[in-house]
């Protein structure tokens, strides 16, 4: 059975003091029972909000792909999992586009963060020209077999996907409740092709890219779509709160 979840990415906003504000705030709310809520913080965010968070999973953003050594300003998966932290977004279009990450570099992020029993969450998504040339099935597949499908079913079990239109992220312009279904199914049935029919429908796909309470519903009803991925309406916690109720 696969889980609904709704993931906040914070990327590089709030501090410590908002994060524990927002994070104590959430946990007094009645949070749905069958709803798993995600918050992806700053790395220097993680550990206070680990103290205070109880039904609430912390994410980080990121994470280097060797155990250790001489990579000033680099957080290793190691160390996250020191902090308590439970996932690492991984992939994610920005990190693609302006750290030049590449399917090789993601997929050994990955494998690090598996080691160190970190669950993961992969993003991946086209940018506008590759949609208007109707090509964006394809480039989604093929970011798929460069990376989560290289590693073994019993890894993909810790693996939640993030379909993640780039051409939908921070614009306001979000993919047609649709548009997500259509790619969401391909997602799956790539997944069927590389491995079999029990794992294509047993992982979640999360979709993201302007996600806010107006459109959640809707987009969240789609059959194949398991939850959100949501930057900037997860930094207000009346925004946040409503997509988490949107199942
Ligand atoms: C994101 O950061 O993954 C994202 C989808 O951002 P936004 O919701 O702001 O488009």
């Amino acid at each position: 059975m696969r889980s609904q979840i709704a993931a906040g990415n914070w990327k590089m906003n709030t501090n410590i003091d908002f994060g524990q504000d927002f994070v104590a705030k959430l946990e007094d709310k009645e949070l749905p029972k069958d709803v798993e809520v995600i918050i992806g913080a700053p790395f220097i965010s993680i550990s206070p909000l680990k103290q205070i968070a109880k039904r609430i999973k912390i994410a980080a953003q990121n994470c280097h792909d060797e155990e250790s050594g001489a990579f000033t300003g680099e957080v290793s998966a190691a160390m996250l999992k020191s902090t308590g932290c439970n996932y690492v977004i991984i992939g994610h279009s920005e990190r693609r586009q302006y750290f030049n990450e590449s399917d090789e570099l993601i997929l050994k992020k990955i494998l690090k963060a598996l080691e160190h029993e970190l669950k993961i969450i992969f993003c991946c998504g086209e940018p506008l020209e590759i949609r208007e040339n109707n090509d964006h099935e394809s480039f989604v597949q093929s970011q798929l077999e460069n990376s989560i499908c290289k590693l073994s079913k019993e890894e993909l079990e810790n693996v939640v996907i993030a379909y993640e239109p780039i051409w939908a992220i921070g614009t306001g312009k979000t993919a047609s409740p649709g548009q997500a279904q259509d790619m969401h199914q391909h997602i799956r049935k790539v997944m069927r092709n590389n491995f079999n029919e029990d794992l294509a429908e047993n992982i979640s796909i999360l979709y993201g890219g302007s996600v806010k309470p107006s459109n959640a519903k809707e987009i969240f009803a789609q059959k194949d779509v398991d939850g959100g991925l949501v930057g900037g309406a997860s930094l207000k916690i009346d925004s946040f709160f409503d997509i988490i109720q949107s199942f």
